[in-house]
């Protein structure tokens, strides 16, 4: 059997020091079976649809491979349709936003909003915060996870705090 072999290149170092993205997608499957990561993209995106429940069509697939196959990434759903079309995936922008949503309602994404209309796709799932570039409208990972409000504000009777997303705006120095 051929195998479609897309993979660029797969570090199987020994040690995965500075990798954080590993536990973050195996936290990302809460409830489900844990996937069998193997660092492929295509036999991985197979196994987190799967893991999420989420059945492995063509166009999932597609998608995933686009999305995860190569790190970390922040991308609205304009920007991975451009994507797929310049790979020849045959999807429309609104399949691109269904599916964008599916992977975030099965954890595998986290949607992280910027000025309440551009929404962004997170393929990191861990707790983080983010930059945003005002000139050219990129969110970037602040490396500091530890990062923390030193006054909480009080929560209404019968609420928790179940996350808090931060987001510094960045604009050049004049
Ligand atoms: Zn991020």
């Amino acid at each position: 059997m051929k195998e479609r072999v897309a993979v660029p290149d797969v570090e199987t170092n020994d040690n995965h020091s500075v990798s954080s993205d590993d536990t973050a997608h195996s936290t990302a499957t809460q409830g489900g079976r844990q996937p069998a990561l193997t660092g492929c993209p295509w036999h991985d995106v197979n196994e987190m649809l799967q893991a999420a429940g989420l059945r492995p069509t063509r166009q999932r697939m597609a998608l995933g491979w686009l999305l995860f196959g190569k790190g970390a990434r922040h991308l609205t759903a304009e920007m991975l349709y451009e994507e797929a079309t310049l790979a020849k995936v045959p999807v429309s922008l609104a399949t691109v936003y269904n599916t964008l949503n599916q992977l975030t309602d099965a954890g595998l994404l986290r949607q992280v909003s910027v000025d309440g209309t551009k929404t962004y796709f997170d393929t990191n799932v861990s707790a983080h915060h983010h930059f945003y570039l005002e000139h050219n409208h990129e969110l970037v990972d602040i490396p500091d996870p530890h990062l923390a409000i030193t006054q909480m504000p009080d929560v209404p009777d019968g609420y928790e705090i179940s996350r808090i997303d931060m987001v510094v705006r960045l604009r050049k120095k004049r």
